[in-house]
């Protein structure tokens, strides 16, 4: 009798997770698990090299788990000979190789895969089965029917539909200490002399080696550090890295929040989402995780809520808005910005020592905090009008938790307010007295944060005054920035001249950055 055809099982680098619902209701000895390290995914930007060595690693040490566990695993590595370098291509010759009776893979993250997988049917002439993401708690349909509901898409709504959906931090139907949201309790200015946890690292074992040293010869020219390199890329490593987090980090996450220490990387965040979103982590195991710490008396209602409300409500929420609006909302420009990127976001060399700062840790961990992305790097790029496409393409190539799903809502929307208000009801703007109160930086700063015009003003000042006004028409009636207007118009006419004037003599400073630190040329891909 001949063996009956397999499935054909693939595994996408950003679905490690154990429980993947393609592995689900198969047993090894009726499938065959596809996996391809492709040149097509590591080099359409030119991501960062812990980037790069995070997810190859996490696929290598993802694959032999599943070997170890009996599954017949076909792994194509960057640099097999017969490595065609595209998902298409390393199916096909799996097919040839393996001739399923059908091909089943889970959803992928981004809408571009997604494209690729549609055409699959027809060139193959198999059935796909396209598997739901149950990683997600709030499927595409789900947030397309709650979205379709609503004149606004309020995350704190969908967070509350969430909290009443999964049942986290609820107590007989009501949240959890009598309030959906403690965000008035935290964002507090760390005092000195505070005792930060050690964030976990993980030393490489041999099969990280091998990554390291082939990221290192095939991308070292990329932006970035490849070493140091001590994320987790297995899931071992990421259940000690929540483990560690909770125990150290979570109880003083809420308070410490959005602030922004000198010589501090970390903090309190949990620096779990590399981990997370390439799936050796899932949002239901790290939210109860939080929730059962405070259950248990070993955190604070407001840091479990803070924390759980990042997975279950911003994490969910922006990943529906993205499958709702794509593809335009990769090409969403709603403030008409066109400046090309400074060159400082790849060089690190500006005398603004926030911005400095929050590219030096970029460059070091290929992770920054949430303030640093929104209030420094973000907010200089809205103020200053870079065009969208530039600064998205960045924090894409520059961060290990940037995958489109959830890096261009954050960006486009949140952080540039390109999608004209999608996201946000209003553009998180901000001046030098915002990152003075929520960091140490301004005191060791070459510009005076209290200066408001003039060569040695904190650039801030002068770009916030500049950016309402350039906007004003499209902002002036927004409930939330009435205040900001009415100082403005309070404002002297000269006062005015004198902010716009020392903004624009500002940017006539700040060098572009010439093409190719994000896209190309593409030296270091496979030949
Ligand atoms: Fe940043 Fe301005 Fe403070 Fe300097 S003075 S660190 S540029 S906010």
């Amino acid at each position: 009798m001949p063996e009956p055809a397999p499935v054909l099982i693939f595994i996408l680098g950003d679905q490690l997770s154990p429980g993947i619902a393609s592995l689900r209701d198969l047993s090894p000895a009726d499938a065959v698990v596809l996996m391809a390290e492709v040149s097509e995914e590591t080099v359409y930007v030119r991501h960062h090299p812990k980037k790069i060595a995070l997810i190859l690693s996490a696929m290598r040490h993802f694959a032999a788990d599943l070997r170890e566990q009996g599954w017949r695993v076909d792994y194509i590595e960057l640099e097999d000979p017969a490595n065609s370098g595209s998902f298409t291509g390393a199916l096909a010759a799996a097919v040839e190789r393996h001739r399923p009776s059908e091909i089943r893979i889970v959803q992928p993250g981004e809408w571009r895969v997604q494209q690729m997988i549609d055409g699959w049917e027809a060139r193959f002439g198999l059935p796909v089965r396209i598997l739901r993401d149950d990683r997600f708690l709030c499927s595409i349909p789900a947030f397309r029917r709650w979205a379709s509901r609503r004149q606004a898409l309020t995350m704190e709504y969908f967070y509350r539909d969430m909290r009443r959906q999964t049942g986290l931090l609820m107590d007989d139907g009501q949240p959890a200490g009598g309030r959906w949201n403690y965000d008035a309790e935290n964002r507090k200015t760390p005092p000195r002399g505070l005792n930060y946890p050690a964030p976990a690292r993980f030393p490489p074992d041999a099969i990280t080696r091998a990554v390291l040293d082939l990221v290192a010869r095939r991308f070292g020219d990329h932006f970035g550090a490849l070493e140091p390199f001590a994320l987790p890329v297995t899931r071992a490593q990421a259940l000690a890295a929540l483990d560690q987090f909770i125990a150290a980090a979570l109880p003083d996450f809420g308070d410490y929040q959005d602030a922004m220490v000198e010589g501090q990387d970390q903090l309190y965040h949990s620096m779990l989402s590399p981990a997370l979103n390439c799936g050796l982590l899932v949002a239901r195991e790290v939210a109860e995780a939080a929730e059962r710490a405070w259950r248990e008396g070993r955190v604070p209602l407001n840091a479990a809520e803070g924390f759980i409300r990042q997975i279950i409500g911003w994490r969910e929420y922006v990943r529906g808005v993205y499958w709702m609006h794509m593809p335009d909302y990769a090409e969403a420009n709603a403030l008409g910005a066109d400046r090309p990127l400074p060159e400082f976001y790849w060089t690190g060399e500006t005398d603004m020592r926030c911005l400095a700062a929050a590219v030096d840790v970029t460059r070091r961990e290929g992770w920054s905090h949430h303030i640093q992305r929104l209030m420094v790097l973000g907010n200089f790029a809205m103020l200053a009008g870079v065009d969208p496409k530039a600064i998205s393409d960045w924090f894409l190539v520059v961060y290990a938790d940037a995958y489109e799903w959830v890096e261009l809502p954050n960006v486009v929307g949140m952080s540039q307010y390109a999608d004209g208000g999608l996201l946000g009801s209003k553009p998180y703007a901000a001046g030098g007295a915002y990152i003075n109160r929520m960091s140490d930086h301004c005191g060791r700063c070459r510009f005076d944060v209290k200066a408001k015009t003039g060569p040695d003003a904190c650039p801030f000042n002068a770009l916030y005054w500049d950016f309402l006004a350039r906007h004003e028409a499209r902002f002036r009636d927004n409930p939330r920035m009435r205040t900001m207007y009415a100082t403005w118009h309070r404002m002297k006419p000269a006062q005015q001249d004198a902010y716009r004037a020392s903004a624009a003599a500002f940017l006539a400073g700040v060098k572009p950055a010439a093409d190719g630190w994000a896209r190309a040329p593409l030296s270091t891909g496979v030949d």
